[in-house]
């Protein structure tokens, strides 16, 4: 059973990171839906099907380039949290300021009393209460 296996998987694309996502999703989405008592639990059936096509297919190559768009997104995805939890944590001792000339963002340190703000980017001055 076991060769038979290995026999048939040979030359074609296996799991990867986004069937990985697929089956995560379906499992919560089926699981909404059956708890919901909604009649659209096909919707389970057919994202089965898709995980099951991209296992088992032969086109490695196209397989390879959705689970590297795939990818991209989840790592945009990861580093906006990441850059969000990061404010987060700094709002205690931080204060974040939009330059109003050019936008950029200035982290300054709270507590300082009125000081006067010089943009690192286009030295524009402005004051803020810190
Ligand atoms: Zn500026």
């Amino acid at each position: 059973m076991r060769e038979r296996i290995i026999r048939f998987m040979r030359g074609r694309y296996g799991n990867d990171n986004l069937n990985r996502f697929l089956i995560v999703v379906t499992i919560i989405a089926e699981a909404l839906l059956f708890l919901t008592g909604s009649p659209l639990t096909m919707i389970g059936l057919v994202g089965l099907i898709i995980v099951y096509f991209r296992m088992f297919s032969r086109n490695i190559y196209k397989r390879a380039e959705e689970n590297r768009i795939y990818l991209t997104y989840e790592n945009r995805l990861k580093s906006s949290w990441r850059r969000r939890k990061a404010g987060w944590q700094q709002r205690k001792t931080h204060h974040i300021y939009k330059c109003p000339s050019c936008r950029q963002k200035i982290r300054i340190p709270r507590g300082k009393g009125r000081i006067e703000i010089s943009c690192p980017r286009c030295r524009q001055t402005f004051i803020k209460k810190s």
